[in-house]
């Protein structure tokens, strides 16, 4: 996953660029809105070829040359990438301009790490509709091994094709779990991706639904606990036995 980010701000660029990197994203940094139009130049030549070199665009509003707002629009003209708006300004109207012109989506700062890596797998999610992902027909569900699938766009799951009843809350656990199958992640980084940005309280609930993904989707995927971290999601084969 390669993010172009775009910050004239050293230390909000650094620290958003180790944060990145530490979640697995490749990340190219420019200062100016310049670079970015730069870089969408290469988005444009590149997406005659089938590749795109980057997956999202961060963008910063407030510049040292263009006017972030410009950027936004011409970027969007020329490409389809995925645009997050990131910027210091609260102001509503900013937030309905960057929409209209095009963004994914809207941070304000300050915000947290983890908070934008959410949005970053949000518009992604949202951006790639069909053809991305192991083991996706085109337009259909996520296969997961050989006996769950996961139709995003309905928000619908399957377990040996027929349809397993989930609260919104375990389909939302199930869903962030599945996006890297076989990665570990932590208490704090379900919580917040599927509660709430800001929980501090016990993650006992995250349990209650983990047990209740257990039994309803047995001998499809396993989840580990590894404790006093969190939890591992593997895909399960079709010999495998129930975890
Ligand atoms: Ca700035």
């Amino acid at each position: 996953m390669r993010v172009l980010l775009v910050e004239d701000d050293e230390p909000v660029a650094q620290s958003l660029r180790r944060g990145l990197v530490r979640y697995g994203f490749a990340v190219e940094w420019v200062r100016t809105g310049g670079e970015a139009l730069t870089a969408a130049g290469q988005l444009n030549g590149t997406e005659l070829n089938g590749t795109e070199p980057y997956d999202v665009v961060l963008l910063d509003l407030g510049l040292p040359d263009v006017e972030g707002l410009d950027v936004c629009r011409a970027l969007r003209e020329r490409s389809a990438v995925p645009i997050i708006v990131i910027s210091a300004r609260s102001d509503e109207a900013d937030r309905v301009v960057g929409l209209e012109l095009g963004a994914d989506d809207y941070v304000t700062k300050p915000f947290g790490m983890r908070e934008v890596i959410a949005r970053i797998r949000a518009v992604m999610r949202r951006a790639r509709p069909a053809g991305a992902g192991a083991g996706r027909a085109p337009g259909g569900p996520d296969r997961y091994g050989p006996r769950l699938t996961i139709d995003r766009r309905a928000g619908r799951v399957h377990l040996d094709g027929s349809p397993v009843a989930l609260t919104p809350k375990e389909y939302d656990l199930l869903g962030f779990l599945t996006e890297e199958p076989g990665a570990l992640m932590s208490r704090e980084q379900i919580m917040e991706a599927v509660w709430d940005a800001h929980w501090f309280g016990p993650t006992k609930t995250l349990d209650v639904h983990v047990a209740a993904l257990r039994r309803k989707l047995a001998g499809a995927v396993a989840i580990e606990a590894v404790r006093g971290v969190g939890f591992r999601l593997e895909i399960l084969d079709a010999g495998a036995r129930p975890a």
